[in-house]
């Protein structure tokens, strides 16, 4: 990453690599960490110096308001080594950009530009070796924000902490998914905060998707919490449906989050001829199209997996199966993206950026 300023962080390293103890072709997703941390303190009103330590368990007094009112946010981007041991990131100007506006909606205090792509790049030189090559390998990296300050009013933290951890990754199958439409719970609403990356957006989903698993779906799609008429997004994932040749994905708006790899599927779709239209769907609109073999895909796009295509639905107790393709877009869209992060193919957007 070549930013102008260099930050100075003070670096103290692990003194045993834990890399030998893990089992690179049995990584459970999000389980195992790097050796190190980076860390910055926000106190009297400025962010303090940043560090990059061995990774460690916090010492958080009980009362720290994260613990309480979940002033919380974070994000999720991956790195990835191509043939050359190169390290790449894939658009990371949008994470770093989404974490700021996630703290600004949940008044914690935004992060500095050069803390953010210096810390991050000399956490990735560190850590180097835990990123394996190969197509489906990557470090999944987790940077985020708590509030720290101790006591128990309900005010905002006046002290904070970056940080920012690494997690092995390998290729991610979510297994076959099929969705439920969500008729009764919400994940978000207009005014709330949907769009930024809360920690509370996550854990209010959990109940109402485990309320779904038992009925055999692993995901809920949402809909918009005043009609549950519209399709919004999944899990942790935006949604997309092909009806017929056309490819469509609802708005962002303040209750869904805007998606790095939506705004990638949405290019790269464009590219490549297809008809992309960004507007409100009906639920009503993907039963009929259902109904008349017209409905061909519907696939989540995400960092983790980039597109996960979605086998069938379920709508207040009926069900419907997808057709399987031969050469679906989610496939054709999905190998050009993963192209661009592994530097297989050329990357005519300038997407994706050099960890040096
Ligand atoms: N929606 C939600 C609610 C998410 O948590 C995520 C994962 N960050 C996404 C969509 C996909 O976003 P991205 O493509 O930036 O990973």
């Amino acid at each position: 990453m070549e930013k102008d300023t260099v930050v100075n962080i003070k670096i103290e390293k692990a003194e045993t690599s834990k890399i030998n103890e893990v089992d690179f072709s049995n990584l459970s997703f999000g389980s195992v960490f790097t050796d190190h941390m980076f860390i910055c303190d926000f106190k009297n009103g400025s962010w303090q110096e940043p560090t990059i330590i061995p990774y460690q368990k916090l010492s958080m007094d009980p009362s720290a308001k994260v613990f309480h009112y979940g002033q919380a946010v974070f994000e999720g981007m991956k790195a990835y080594k191509d043939d050359q041991d190169e390290v790449w990131l894939f658009r990371p100007d949008e994470n770093f950009h989404r974490i700021n506006k996630s703290s600004a909606r949940l008044a914690m205090p935004e992060f500095p530009e050069e803390y953010f792509f210096d810390g991050l790049n000399q956490l990735l030189k560190l850590d180097k070796q835990w990123i394996k090559k190969g197509f489906g390998n990557s470090l999944y990296i987790r940077p985020f924000v708590i509030a720290t300050e101790t006591g128990v009013s309900a005010s905002p933290s006046t002290e904070y902490k970056f940080i920012i951890i690494c997690s092995p990754a390998q290729a991610y199958y979510a297994g076959e998914v099929r969705v439920k439409i969500a008729d009764h719970y919400s994940r978000s609403a207009s005014g709330g905060f949907g769009f930024a990356k809360a920690a509370g957006n996550y854990a209010g989903q959990f109940y109402p998707t485990s309320l779904a698993n038992k009925e055999g779906f692993q995901q809920v799609i949402w809909t918009d919490s005043n009609t549950h008429e519209y399709l919004e997004e999944a899990g942790t994932m935006n949604v997309f449906f092909r009806i017929g040749d056309k490819l469509i994905t609802c708005p962002t708006s303040d209750r869904i989050l805007d998606g790095v790899t939506r705004k990638s599927v949405i290019q790269v779709a464009k590219d490549l001829g297809i008809q992309v239209d960004i507007r409100p769907i009906k639920v009503v609109e993907i039963i009929e199209a259902a109904k008349n073999n017209q409905l061909k895909e519907i696939f989540g796009s995400g960092t983790a997996a980039v597109i996960n295509p979605i086998l069938g639905f379920g709508y207040k107790g009926d069900k419907w199966e997808l057709p399987k393709l031969e050469d679906s877009y989610a496939s054709t869209i999905k190998n050009t993206i993963l192209g661009i992060q592994y530097n297989t193919i050329e990357d005519k957007y300038g997407w994706r950026v050099k960890v040096d």
